[in-house]
């Protein structure tokens, strides 16, 4: 392991030649890499960019404001992971939206907010569902229990999003991905081998220290080679098949469509919604929220943030204006954002 350790050490400190960029597709990658202190360890022509995998920075502020909509319009309680609920929108965040009375939970699963939905037939529940493969099966499994317990008071307001649309709409800002591990734990290598066949390198990393180091290196390594590749750092998580039967439990029930992406726009097939057959779950089906036109606050760049477009500390208000405390974009309030991990790690 000293050996391993050692070499990868060599590899990522002593490479020289044309400069590679990185690019990290996992807020939590981004996070890990900050607090190990491995962008430190490397060579000036390795650079390391953050991509828009965090699920709360790419969710767009229209979605926020539908949450909001339906908070103080329609009286329903939303549940969500806590993140979301400093995620500025147009008007007002979901924690503004508290302020003037709304009800608004955070729980820790789907499955708690329709438990909670179970408790409470008087009130109307809302889960609001983002994240990439990794969270779509649980959202899922939320509404399986609600259709088998008879609740008739519980749906999603979806956001979910896949990966794949989003490497391919980033494949000319980075010379290699580093993908992420969890996602591929679920959908397996397919879509990986698919962009290295179309000539764009990446490799699978884990989440711990080693993993993280060990998957550089062999990138860095096999980049020097001068072909394109793909390798699987994770082998322990990550296997060729992914995990069928959630991905089957999706595929059953949702179905892909166009979404919205903070800074990049909308891209086709990039999200999952639920099918006609599961429209009483489905918050937009069932309360008929209008349609909303998000609007950012014009000082903050977290869309060229979420491309590679730019660093955090390019934002005029990076630290100033926009700190974790008080967050002007979705990259500063999520523990997944890159705008964040910049500022925690980064100053002094
Ligand atoms: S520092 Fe704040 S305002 Fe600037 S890009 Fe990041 S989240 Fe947006």
């Amino acid at each position: 392991m000293e050996n391993q350790k050692r070499t990868a050490r060599e590899i990522l400190t002593g490479y020289q030649g044309r400069p590679i960029r990185i690019m990290e597709v996992c807020g939590t990658h981004t996070h890990e890499i900050f607090r190990l202190g491995i962008r430190g360890l490397l060579s000036p022509d390795i650079h390391l960019i953050s991509g828009p995998g965090c699920p709360v920075c790419v969710t767009p502020v229209d979605f926020i404001d539908e949450a909001v909509w339906l908070a103080l319009e329609r009286g329903v309680t939303i549940c969500t992971f806590g993140d979301l609920v400093r995620v500025p929108g147009s008007r007002m965040s979901l924690a503004g939206a508290r302020a003037k009375g709304a009800e608004v939970r955070v729980v820790y699963s789907p499955l708690d907010a329709a438990e909670h939905a179970e408790a409470h037939p008087e009130k109307e529940v809302v889960f609001l569902s983002v994240g990439f493969e990794t969270t779509t099966p649980s959202s899922c499994l939320a509404v399986q229990m609600a259709m088998e317990r008879g609740l008739k008071n519980f749906s999603l307001l979806t956001a979910n999003k896949t990966m794949p649309a989003a490497y391919e709409a980033m494949a000319g800002a980075t010379d290699l991905f580093l993908y992420p591990g969890h996602v591929h734990a679920i959908t397996g290598t397919g879509d990986c081998r698919r962009m290295a066949e179309k000539g764009v390198s990446g490799v699978i990393a884990g989440f711990t220290a080693r993993e993280i180091l060990t998957a550089l290196a062999v990138g860095v390594a096999r980049f020097r080679e001068g072909e394109p590749f793909f390798a699987n750092c994770y082998p322990r998580v990550v296997t060729d098949e992914g995990a069928p039967a959630a991905v089957r439990l999706v595929n059953g029930m949702m179905e892909p469509c166009d979404a919205r992406w903070r800074g990049i726009g909308v891209m086709k097939d990039s999200g999952m919604k639920l099918k006609e057959a599961y429209g009483a779950y489905d918050a937009r089906v069932r309360y008929g929220i209008p349609a909303m036109e998000g609007r950012e606050n014009p000082a903050c760049r977290c869309g060229e943030v979420l491309q590679g477009r730019c660093l955090p500390s390019d934002c005029k208000v990076f630290g100033r204006g926009c700190t974790p405390e008080h967050p002007i974009g979705a990259c500063m309030v999520s523990g997944e954002g890159a705008c964040s991990a910049f500022y925690l790690y980064s100053q002094g």
